[in-house]
């Protein structure tokens, strides 16, 4: 499951499976169908994901 943070009055979503933030849910949301179902990160979604 997406897990929802807020930090510093923004909100961002966290993939469960690999730990990476994103400031857009869907892509969250792939991300971890995509972890999920293949074990491993999509560079592709992964080069999205945002430091917090
Ligand atoms: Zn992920």
């Amino acid at each position: 499951m997406v897990k929802e943070i807020n930090k510093n009055d923004k909100k961002y979503f966290q993939c469960e499976s690999c730990g990476f933030f994103y400031k857009d849910k869907e892509l969250a949301e792939k991300c971890q169908a995509y972890c999920d179902e293949h074990n491993s990160c999509s560079l592709e979604i992964t080069k999205h994901a945002v430091q917090i």
